[in-house]
Parts: structure tokens; sequence; C-alpha cells
């Protein structure tokens, strides 16, 4: 019998819920618990108590709540879809009660955007010690992209040396400025410096400062921007062939322009200020008066295209693939209600929690998604609704 507890109640988390509680072979029982209980008691209602048996209010920044939460449900496996910043409360009390782990995004320290694996990777004796695992970043980027450069290492090349990892939402909600995940998170994310890996070191570059016009499948063209993405630090350390790795990521004028505008007045700022007597967080006030990324799929039409660009050499010839999917934001709301890009982390968050469930990825310690047999993974993708194609390129579109 497999029990999970899922921790968040967000765009994320009802993508994961959904899915899981379509699968009773993997997910015997599924329990929900977030900041605001009423989210998990809707999303219960939804779903059927049958298949999500019990919701409960919990404050995952407080690791001695979450362990004795893991103490009254007992799960299996925690699968973490709160906020980054919760990683290590959740990690602590997994280590507490020797139970799973299993998230989608590094941890980020609240008053500081730094995106780094260090204070995660620092868990790894501690949970072999304990005989339990954690898998990190089982979302799409990070996540299914790990999976995808794994797979391409391990069926089409002798060794790899060039990645870039493409991220185009060829969406449109209507909405004049909108993230498509936490608010919050997304702009600490886009508003930091660049940064990309090249012959054995990070090099830097001014925010959104590099762009390329690139070709994405059914989608069309898109400027493209370099910036730094997490998987970019666990795939360099595991693929040690690599001599380039890179991230991309789409942006339209629009966005760029309301980026710009936000940031220019310091609303972006993680800086809290004086106001009306309370200390406020300008970052933290955006959030609240934007659209909640969840509440975007009904008319949100287009579509998602993420893939890795992968450049290596197999028998001697230098080739280049690109393995990609699409995915429709009408198509996902239909299915669950929800937008794409909530659905493409939602999905791959419910089957790294499926394989760890079954034990075909089981091993002590704390794992990035590449340090895995890929192909269970591609198969599943294929299965619940996040199908891959593989292209053989004549040549990378990127210049060497
Ligand atoms: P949302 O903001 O929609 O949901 C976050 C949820 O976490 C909310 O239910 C929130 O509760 C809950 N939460 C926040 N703080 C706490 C806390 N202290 N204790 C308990 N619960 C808390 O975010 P998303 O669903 O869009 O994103 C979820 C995660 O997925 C994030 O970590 C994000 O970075 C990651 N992500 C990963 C991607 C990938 O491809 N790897 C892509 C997109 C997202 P409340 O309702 O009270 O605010």
């Amino acid at each position: 019998m497999s029990r999970v507890l899922i921790i968040g109640a967000g765009g994320v988390a009802t993508v994961t819920v959904k899915k899981c509680a379509r699968l009773p072979e993997h997910f015997d029982e599924i329990y929900l618990a977030s900041r605001t209980v009423s989210k998990c008691e809707a999303l219960q209602q939804e779903v059927g108590e049958d298949r999500v048996k019990g919701v409960f209010a919990v404050d995952a920044d407080n690791a001695d709540e979450v362990e004795a939460l893991i103490n009254q449900v007992k799960p299996d496996l925690v699968v973490n879809l709160a906020l980054p910043y919760q990683d290590l409360p959740i990690m602590d009390a997994c280590l507490a009660t020797q139970t799973d782990y299993l998230d989608t995004a590094n941890y980020e320290p609240k008053d500081e955007a730094k995106f780094e694996y260090s204070w995660q990777w620092a868990y790894q004796e501690r949970f072999k010690e304990k005989g339990i695992m954690a898998l990190l970043g089982s979302g799409f980027d990070p996540g299914v992209t790990n999976v995808y450069t794994a797979y391409a290492a391990k069926h089409y090349f002798d060794e790899i040396h060039y990645l870039d990892i493409v991220d185009c939402n060829g969406g449109d909600h209507g909405q004049a400025f909108a993230t498509n995940f936490n608010p919050e998170i997304n702009i600490r994310e886009i508003t930091q410096r660049g940064r990309f890996w090249e012959n054995g070191e990070w090099k830097e570059t001014d925010p959104l400062s590099v762009r390329e016009d690139l070709h994405y499948q059914n989608i069309g063209e898109r400027a493209s921007y370099l910036m730094f993405h997490e998987e970019l630090e666990s795939l360099v350390k595991h693929f040690p062939t690599l001599k380039r790795a890179r991230f991309w990521m789409t942006f339209g004028d629009a966005y760029l322009n309301h980026l710009r505008v936000l940031e220019g007045i310091g609303m972006t700022s993680i800086e809290p200020v004086e106001f009306q007597g309370q200390q406020i967080v300008p970052l933290e006030f955006l959030k609240a008066v934007l659209p909640n990324p969840g509440s975007l799929a009904e008319g949100y039409t287009g579509m998602t295209c993420i893939g890795t660009y992968i450049t290596g050499v197999k028998d001697g010839k230098e080739k280049t693939i690109f393995i990609y999917n699409n995915c429709d934001h009408a198509v996902c709301n239909e299915e669950v209600g929800a937008q794409a890009v909530s659905y493409t982390t939602g999905v791959p968050a419910m089957i790294g929690a499926a394989l760890m469930l079954n034990g075909t990825w089981k091993k002590s310690g704390v794992w990035n998604m590449e340090q895995f047999d890929p192909d269970p993974f591609m198969d599943m993708l294929n299965q619940h609704g996040l199908p891959w194609q593989v292209l053989e390129c004549d040549q990378s579109p990127f210049a060497k």
C-alpha cells in the first residue's frame, strides 16, 4: 500500500493531486496539506474524499509542524509543491521521521534570490544514513529537461558536448501582465543576472541581455533570452563532458516592457519598505495584485514548447538532436482545469512520485533527476499527457 502526503495546494499541486487521484495503482491514499486549508478542502471536494483521504493546515516554514503532520499521516513519501522557501524545513521533517521526499524547485532563502543546490546537496549523507531518498526538481524544467538530457546521453551519444535548454510559452491568456507560476518565485528568477557554463566555468551576463530568435515546433519564431536556470548546475556536474550549457526562455515585448517598468519603480524588490507603519516587501505586494496563475486557465489559448538541444559525438561523428514536448493550454484546461505551465510541472511531479513509490527509482540519499535511468520516466511521460518527440537536426541552431 502506498500513501502520499502532498504539501501545497496551488496551481501545480492541483494538477498533481488530480493526476495521482486517477492512478490508484500507484497512489492508494492521498493526503493534502497547505497553509490555507480551504484550498485543500476545495480540491478534496472536486477530486472526492475516497481519493483525497484527509486535508490539513500546515505552516511548512516550521519543520516541527511538518514533522507532527508526517507522524500523524505516516506517508511513504512527502511531495513538496509549496514554495522553494519550504524545501529545507520539509527535508528536516522528512529526516526526523525517516520519510522519502520529492520537490520541483531548489531551495531559495526568502531574503536573498540565490539559486543553487548547495543547501539541499548538503543533506546527502544524512539522507543516506537514515536510508531515505530525496528526489530534487521533478517538474518540467528542472525535471523533464534533466531526464531528456540523460535519455539523449544514454541512447544517442557516446559523449555530449553542448546543451541548450529552451522554454517557450507560445500561449495567450489575454491579461496585460501575469506570470504562469507563483509570481514572486517567477519574478525573482527572471530578474537575476544570466549565467551559463562554458569551458569549465560559469560566465555571467546582464539580466535578459542576450537574445536569440529561435524557431519552436508548432509555434514559430520567438525571441528567446539567456538566463540561469537551476538544472544547469546539476547537469554540468553529472555530465562533465559538457563544454557549454545554457538555458533560454521566450518573452514577448509587452511582458518585458511591464517587467522593466515594475523593476524601474522598485516593485520587484525583495528589500522590505516601510508602508503605513508596517514593513512590506514590494514583490510580495505585487504578487497580491497580479492574477493568480491558477486563474489563467480559462480561455488560455496556444501551447508551450520546452525541450533540449544536445550536440555531441556518436561513433566519431558530431550530431545534434532536439527532444521536446508541445503542451496545449486549452487541452490541459479541458482535462484538469489548469493551464499548461501548471500541467507540465504537476505531471512530472506525479511521475517522479510514482517511480519512487513503486521502487523503480529508489536509492538512499539526495538525487537529481538525471542520476536515474531515464527510460521509465520517458515512458510515463508518453502515457500521462506529456508525449515527447526526438528531432535529428541537420545542424544546431546555435553557433558554437
Ligand atoms: P502557487 O503559489 O500556486 O502555490 C503554492 C502553494 O504553496 C500554495 O497553496 C501556498 O499556500 C502553499 N504555501 C506557501 N507557503 C506555504 C507554507 N509556509 N506552508 C504551507 N504551504 C505553503 O505556486 P505554484 O503551484 O505555481 O508552484 C509550486 C511550486 O512549483 C513552486 O516551488 C514553483 O517554484 C515550482 N515550479 C516548478 C516548475 C518546474 O518546471 N520545475 C515550474 C513551475 C513551478 P497559500 O494558498 O496559503 O498561499
